[in-house]
């Protein structure tokens, strides 16, 4: 029998597609379905082509008329999307793409966000990078994971001196405002504004780049927050199980997404019993890569501008001229990575000194 939302969800493809007598492809409804009405997670594997863009945008657009909140998409091929993209926009979706190629727009499209303006945000995983959850989802490295997972959540500190300094405020304060006010960083400040903003009702509210506050007296949900550190905490050590398992790969990651028959794949390294890959790299290649490492350089670009009234006593303001200028920086290192790295990090946490490099 079909149902309502499955007749809409078919005209819905034939006016994407522009084709009037198209039809669901096997499984795309069943997606569709288990999102829109069941909120099932859902795990798809599919060939490029078949056509899971429909899927997103077709349940964004069933769930968005149930009066439900924007999609968000992350892909590593947004730019082989466009034509999809206008595919969603024919059925009435507001799509749009934050990606390296149009930073400048970021601001726009954040405002548009907050408007509702969006219906389904595309990102690339480096984009996701950026806001520093790469760390969390791809380097399952123990310490970095257990950094962002004891600084997810400004400390009650922060969150009050933010909420002080906008209830003081005649009109609003924008984020330099509040670093000016406050000991606090800006990547401190807009933590804590993210943060209460997704609160309900919101302690702040922000219009244009301005942030005030609203008559709601802010708790901090110390129970919420100890309830998602647990959480985070039991993913990482389910990450950890992921890479030590002896178990079929693919099974415990469909048992992780409570898919109902998880079942042994046949094609995994664990399946197969032997590793996909050869593991025995040649230490030719080993040092070659080393010896890369080592010699690539990051640019350290210096500052442009003083920090706003930061020196006022000398009446530094506005653009740094290029005689007061540093110059421009070279770091020859990431943390920990596998040229420099690892010398530094025993440097700053074991030895307490830096060894001295000999660079040609
Ligand atoms: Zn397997």
């Amino acid at each position: 029998m079909t149902s309502n939302n499955q007749q809409k969800a078919l005209l819905l493809l034939r006016q994407a597609l522009n084709n009037s007598t198209a039809e669901f492809r096997d499984g795309q409804w069943e997606a569709i379905e288990a999102i829109t009405e069941y909120q099932s997670r859902l795990l798809v594997v599919q060939r490029t082509g078949w056509g899971k863009s429909f899927v997103y945008f077709l349940a964004t657009r069933l769930l968005r008329d149930k009066g439900k909140g924007i999609t968000l998409l992350i892909s590593p091929l947004l730019a082989l999307m466009r034509n999809q993209i206008s595919a969603a926009e024919r059925i009435g979706i507001s799509a749009q793409t934050i990606n390296s190629s149009n930073k400048e727009e970021k601001e726009e499209i954040e405002n548009n966000l907050m408007a509702g303006k969006v219906d389904i945000l595309l990102i690339t995983p480096e984009t996701l990078a950026n806001e520093k959850f790469q760390e969390n989802i791809l380097l399952p490295d123990e310490e970095i994971t257990d950094y962002f997972i004891h600084t997810a959540f400004p400390p009650e500190a922060h969150n009050q001196a933010v909420l002080a300094a906008l209830n003081e405020a005649e009109d609003g304060l924008s984020v330099p405002m509040l670093e000016e006010k406050l000991n606090l960083t800006n990547g401190q400040i807009n933590k804590v504004l993210k943060l209460l903003s997704i609160e309900t009702p919101s302690p702040v509210k922000k219009i244009k780049s301005k942030y005030y506050a609203t008559p709601i007296n802010y708790q901090t949900g110390t129970e919420k927050i100890a309830k998602l550190t647990q959480i985070r905490y039991q993913e990482q050590a389910r990450m950890r199980d992921y890479m030590e398992i002896q178990e079929c790969l693919m099974q415990f990651l469909r048992k992780e997404l409570d898919d109902p028959n998880p079942h042994p794949c046949g094609k995994c390294a664990i399946c197969l019993g032997k590793p996909i890959f050869s593991e025995n790299v040649s230490s030719k290649f080993v040092i070659k890569a080393v010896n890369f490492l080592r010699s690539s350089e990051q640019i350290i670009e210096p500052r442009k501008k003083w920090p706003k009234d930061g020196l006022s006593t000398y009446n530094f303001n506005g653009k740094i001229s290029e005689d007061l200028r540093a110059e421009v920086g070279r770091s020859l290192s990431l943390w920990n990575d596998a040229g420099w790295g690892k010398l530094v990090k025993k440097g700053k946490y074991t030895d307490n000194h830096l060894t001295i490099l000999a660079i040609d």
